[in-house]
């Protein structure tokens, strides 16, 4: 009888120790599952719910054009309206979210929900002008509202000259990162760096104090002055626009005006140019009037082309501009003299390879001429011929010599 208690009494501590190491291990676990693999998460939403850090714009730098006066973009003030859902009063939440949709123009369930959000910042609505806020503030002062929303500046890019140089200058997205143009090629020079307000909150939602909040300042972006020239711009997209409606260019067209002496890009102009201040929105009326009906598919098309710049993005046949590069290469071969008269002849055709190529005027052909006059001509069997006489590898040469063969520099994205 005593043998099986003391049995029992054994096994009971068995059992009990059994129980205790099981206990002890499960919350080993747990306590390793919390400090190793939950630790992020739940420091991220205790983060979201403390902490509530509001971004401060930089002002994005300005773009001149050569001068160093016409400005042809700039970031003007605008703010952000943020709201902290544990501050506000649970009694506030619904007025709050009918003015704020009312003055903003949004969907009050929408803004609802997110003054209901158990977070410590919720972004309402970006970009406003001073108007609006302003009648916001005037409101929270009638109701007595002094935490919990918050109006922050900001910026937001203006281009005075809504389509000249368009696609030189580029544009900005949603958050002023340049998307297009010189805007996103010279993005980490202009955009400078954005500062934060932090503010920490304890569980309830009260800060604490000043020790709570937090100031980093923005470091605005540099200027950047173009080589461009407004004046010339101007004129060399007027007359651009003229002559594609005038020729019925479907296509389009491109004009680049250089200093030749530098290589400085003076204007660079594609018709259609558009709108910077809505790049968004298409330059054809008739499709204005269709472009809420279109396919997402065809309205990203049409815009991709619109912003594409043609002048450097694609590929042109130089055609009898060339020529002045097979003179040269000739006259510096020695293989022509400018104004030896009769020095070359044009039948109106010359074979290569058994096909005939014809020149522009075959039918009267040029008959005898010097190099001058095959110049002034554009005759193609004397080019034709004379690139035969240079020869492939030397004319490659002089092509990598006049700098065809490398990159020209344009500091834009393609
Ligand atoms: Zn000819």
């Amino acid at each position: 009888m005593e043998e099986k208690n003391n049995l029992s009494a054994k096994k009971r501590m068995m059992l009990g120790l059994v129980l205790y190491m099981l206990v002890c291990i499960v919350l080993v676990c747990r306590l390793a599952y919390l400090q190793f693999v939950g630790a992020s998460q739940l420091q991220a939403k205790a983060e979201n719910q403390q902490r509530s850090a509001r971004e401060v714009g930089a002002r994005r730098g300005t773009i001149y054009d050569s001068s160093g006066e016409t400005v042809l973009a700039v970031s003007s003030t605008v703010y952000t309206v943020t709201v902290n859902p544990m501050k506000i009063p649970a009694d506030k939440k619904e007025i709050l979210a009918r003015k704020l949709s009312e003055i903003f123009e949004l969907n009050y369930e929408k803004v609802l929900k997110r003054v209901n959000k158990k977070s410590a910042i919720e972004t309402i609505i970006k970009r406003q002008d001073k108007e609006k806020t302003d009648s916001l503030r005037a409101w929270m002062e009638e109701n007595e509202i002094y935490v919990g929303i918050n109006i922050d500046e900001d910026t937001k890019r203006y281009y005075p000259f809504s389509n000249l140089a368009s696609h030189i200058i580029g544009f900005c997205g949603s958050d002023n990162q340049g998307l297009e143009g010189i805007e996103a090629k010279y993005e980490k020079i202009l955009s400078g760096k954005s500062g934060e307000i932090n503010s920490l909150t304890d569980a309830k939602g009260q800060s604490f104090g000043d020790a709570g909040e937090n100031y980093i300042e923005p470091t605005d972006g540099k200027d950047l002055v173009l080589s461009i020239d407004s004046n010339i711009q101007a004129i060399v997209q007027k007359h651009l626009e003229e002559a594609c409606i005038d020729n019925v260019c479907t296509d389009g067209g491109s004009i680049i005006a250089m200093n030749p002496q530098t290589g400085d890009i003076l204007a660079l102009a594609n018709y259609p140019s558009y709108d910077l201040n809505s790049p968004y929105q298409p330059v054809d009326e008739e499709l204005k009037a269709v472009w809420q009906d279109l396919e997402q598919v065809q309205r990203s098309n049409y815009l991709m082309g619109m912003w594409r710049n043609k002048a450097i993005a694609d590929t042109y046949e130089p055609g009898s501009t060339f020529k002045l590069v097979t003179a040269s290469a000739s006259l510096e071969e020695g293989l022509a003299e400018v104004d030896r008269k009769g020095a070359f002849a044009c039948t109106g055709a010359i074979e290569i390879a058994g096909v005939r190529i014809k020149c522009w005027r075959y039918y009267r052909p040029h008959g005898s001429e010097s190099l001058r006059e095959a110049l002034m001509n554009s005759c193609n069997p004397v080019f034709i011929g004379l690139g035969q006489k240079i020869g492939k590898e030397k004319y490659y040469g002089y092509l990598n010599k006049f700098g065809f063969l490398k990159k020209t520099g344009i500091d834009l994205p393609r």
